[in-house]
């Protein structure tokens, strides 16, 4: 099972982070081993001073595939979840300014929040859905699948050109604007309209 990742998707989040609209997705990977076992807390590791959440609407591959066309993307899954993208935002950016590959920010053991899964089916429209992060009780993410620059279907087209999807592959879409510091005993939630998807505290 692979981790595939969208970054830059929505216009606001590229505008808190100073980054160009990139004309096509922009794309990295996460191994398994960067999922946080499920009851575990996220534990902040030694290597950075910053690490910032990142939550992403998670489409569930379920049906093997290459060269898929947008048209028929939809095919190839049918559960939809949330996540988090767990980022180093301090080493990220020594890497950037390196032009080196982002891995070692973005794919470290615990950087990769999975919460539960629903049916697409039970969603009015893939293409609008509003979900949210609340920390420690606050709301600081918000956001909705109609503002990411490239849909759900238009990743699978182009990512699937380059890899074979499998059947259990996780494509996390982007994340919207909100992205902000953990620290040591937050607890953070997230929800998919009013439907919480994961709980995790920091530690
Ligand atoms: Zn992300």
């Amino acid at each position: 099972m692979k981790i595939i990742c969208i970054g830059r998707n929505y216009h606001d989040h590229i505008k808190e982070l100073n980054n160009e609209i990139p004309d096509e997705p922009v794309v990295f990977m996460k191994p398994d081993s960067s999922i946080v076992l499920k009851k575990f807390p996220f534990v902040i590791p030694e290597f950075s001073e910053n690490i910032e959440y990142e939550t992403e609407v998670v489409v569930k591959i379920n049906k093997i595939g290459k060269y898929i066309n947008k048209k028929f993307a939809h095919k190839y899954y049918d559960q939809i979840g949330l996540g988090i993208d767990f980022t180093a935002r301090d080493l990220q950016q020594k890497l950037k300014e390196k032009g080196l590959p982002w891995e070692k920010s973005k794919s470290f053991d615990g950087s990769t929040v999975m919460g539960n899964f629903i049916s697409k089916t039970e969603l009015r429209d893939v293409n609008n859905i509003d979900f949210s992060l609340n920390l420690n009780g606050v709301v600081v993410q918000n956001g909705n699948t109609s503002n990411m620059i490239h849909s759900i279907d238009e990743i699978i087209e182009h990512i699937s050109q380059y890899f074979t999807l499998k059947i259990g592959d996780l494509i996390f879409t982007g994340t919207p604007s909100g992205v902000g510091k953990v620290s040591e005993g937050d607890v953070l939630k997230g929800y998919i309209g009013e439907q919480e998807f994961f709980s995790i505290n920091v530690k």
